[in-house]
């Protein structure tokens, strides 16, 4: 094996560099079995009205069944995924489940008040030439209506978009798709290309929600972002709510929306159903 001989020939840094990039072919091929596999499950976070607790939407987020391992968050693989580019088809079978379970919660609840739901993107998926044909697909075979699908992107995307990705993103607009800002304050948007973007949703990252009681920097950050969501009339979403405090403390800036652990967990498919249904269950 050139490789081998290559690397051992190199000395025992070059050796360990090597077995690295095995370690990393071996955990991808692994990732990718996994989505070929079904080993993936969704769970679902709801987002509520933060003043009443009335559930607005769900976020679909990842997780890995692993057979050895047990349940893995998306923080133990979502970045090999993303550098390996596993997370193309990944990102796939997670909007395509997503879409199936939400779908069939609506033609559960014939007629109630349309759940909006939200799917995370990676700037890889962003990036991919047939991404709207992707999403086009999977909205098509599951039924669901794609204006109540919000696509959440990370500000990376946002910050040097090339007019590819924001012809894509248009073209996403354009089927009535809503597009959030995920982990908004994070990475110094130039508010410029904000503007440019047909984004509709600005989610504040969880640091800043973490803080707002008793950091001023980070209360601030949470003001600004919501009177830029006020300016730029783009809705504004609060993250990692884990206190009531928290939760007062946005109602009274003028933020209406959130999610976080004081509200609810994510949840696996099943609980997410059931909550799903008792918000339309009829008054007794
Ligand atoms: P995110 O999209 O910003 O999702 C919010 C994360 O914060 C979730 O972590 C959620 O469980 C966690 N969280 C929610 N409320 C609270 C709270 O009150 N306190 C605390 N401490 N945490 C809270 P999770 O599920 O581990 O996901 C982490 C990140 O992985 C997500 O951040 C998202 O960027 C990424 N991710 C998840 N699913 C997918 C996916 O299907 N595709 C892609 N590309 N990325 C995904
Ligand atoms: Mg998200
Ligand atoms: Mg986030
Ligand atoms: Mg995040």
């Amino acid at each position: 094996d050139t490789a081998l001989y290559a690397a051992k020939r190199a000395g025992r840094g070059r050796f360990e560099y090597y077995s690295d990039v095995m370690d990393t072919k071996a955990r991808e091929a692994e990732l990718r079995h996994a989505v070929a596999d079904d080993e993936l499950v969704v769970y679902f976070q709801p987002a509520v009205a933060l003043a009443t607790g009335d559930l607005r939407a769900v976020e679909a987020l990842v997780r890995w069944n692993h057979p050895t391992r047990g349940l893995l968050g998306p923080g133990e693989f979502i970045d090999l995924a993303e550098e390996t580019g596993a997370v193309v088809p990944l990102g796939a079978w997670v909007l395509r489940r997503a879409c199936q379970e939400a779908a069939a919660w609506r033609a559960e609840t014939p007629g109630a008040d349309p759940l909006r739901l939200a799917v995370n993107m990676s700037p890889k998926q962003v990036a991919q030439a047939d991404l709207v044909e992707t999403v086009q697909t999977i909205l098509a075979d599951t039924g669901f209506p794609p204006n109540r699908l919000t696509l959440e992107i990370t500000e990376s995307v946002i910050l040097q978009p090339d007019p590819l990705t924001i012809s894509r993103l248009e073209a996403l607009r354009n089927l009535g798709i809503q597009l959030a800002v995920d982990d908004f304050g994070t990475g110094y948007s130039a508010l410029s290309y904000l503007r440019r973007l047909p984004v509709t949703v600005l989610k504040i990252d969880r640091s800043f929600v973490t803080g707002i009681a008793d950091d001023p920097e980070a209360r601030s950050v949470c003001e600004a972002v919501v009177h830029l969501g006020e300016a730029f009339k783009m809705n504004v979403v609060a993250e990692g709510i884990e206190t009531p405090d928290q939760a007062a403390a946005l109602i009274a800036m003028g933020c209406t929306v959130g999610q976080g652990f004081y509200f609810h967990r994510p949840l696996p498919p099943q609980e997410t159903a059931a909550l799903v249904h008792k918000r339309f269950a009829p008054v007794s």
